[in-house]
C-alpha cells in the first residue's frame, strides 16, 4: 500500500519524490477517501496555519486524527510538526492534536531564517546533516515524547508511538533515513 502526503500546501513533492528515489510508492492526499489503504502519512513543511485551515475546510481533520490513531506510521517536518501538535506557544490555530508538544514557532529568530545544522539522532549511527527554515522548536513535551535530537538543548526531534516529527527538512537534503526510521515503526 502507499505512503500518503498530505497535499493541501507546502513541500509534498519534495517527500514524494524522496520517498519514489527509495522504492516508496506514494499518494498525494488532498481528499478524506485517499486516507484508506495507506502503509504511512505524511505531513509536509510549509505554512502550519494554511495546511490547517484547509484541512479542516476539505473535512480531512477528524480522518487525519483517526488515520495516526489507528498507529499508521506518521511523520510530520517542520509546519507538519506544528499541525501534529496539541498547541503552540502563539496565537490559537488549527491542530490535529495527536503529538503530545507544545511548539513554538519560528522560534530561533528572525534574522536567522534558516540554517544548518550537524545532529547527533538517536537511533541513527552517522550524524544527520539538517536544514532548519523558520522551523520551531519544542517548548513542552509529555511524559509519552522520546526526544531524539535537539539543538541547543531545544529539542527538534520527537517520537511518540508511531509518530516521528522533526523541526527540519529532511526532504529537501536527499537524507532517507528519518523516512526510514518513520516508516519501520509499529503502531
Ligand atoms: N514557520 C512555518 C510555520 O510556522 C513552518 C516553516 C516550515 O515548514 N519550513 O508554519
Amino acid at each position: 500500500m502507499p505512503v500518503g502526503i498530505l497535499a493541501l500546501q507546502g513541500d509534498f513533492r519534495e517527500h514524494a519524490q524522496l520517498l519514489n528515489g527509495m522504492g516508496v510508492e506514494t499518494r498525494l492526499v488532498r481528499k478524506p477517501g485517499e486516507l484508506d489503504s495507506i502503509d504511512g502519512l505524511v505531513i509536509p513543511g510549509g505554512e502550519s496555519t494554511t495546511i490547517g485551515k484547509l484541512a479542516d475546510r476539505y473535512g480531512l481533520l477528524e480522518p487525519l486524527r483517526r488515520v495516526v490513531r489507528s498507529g499508521v506510521p506518521t511523520l510530520g517536518t517542520c509546519a507538519g510538526l506544528i499541525f501534529l501538535a496539541a498547541g503552540t506557544t502563539g496565537p490559537a490555530q488549527i491542530h490535529l492534536g495527536v503529538l503530545d508538544v507544545v511548539v513554538e514557532r519560528n522560534a530561533f529568530g528572525r534574522q536567522v531564517d534558516s540554517f544548518e545544522a550537524e545532529l547527533d539522532v538517536t537511533g541513527l549511527v552517522d550524524p544527520l546533516h539538517a536544514v532548519f527554515i523558520r522551523a520551531p522548536v519544542i517548548d513542552k513535551a509529555g511524559a509519552d515524547v522520546e526526544i531524539l535530537a535537539t539543538v541547543e538543548n531545544d529539542p527538534v526531534m520527537v517520537r511518540q508511538g508511531n509518530i516521528i516529527a522533526t523541526s527540519f527538512h529532511p526532504e529537501l537534503t536527499g537524507e532517507t533515513r528519518v523516512h526510514t526510521l518513520m516508516l519501520n515503526q509499529e503502531g
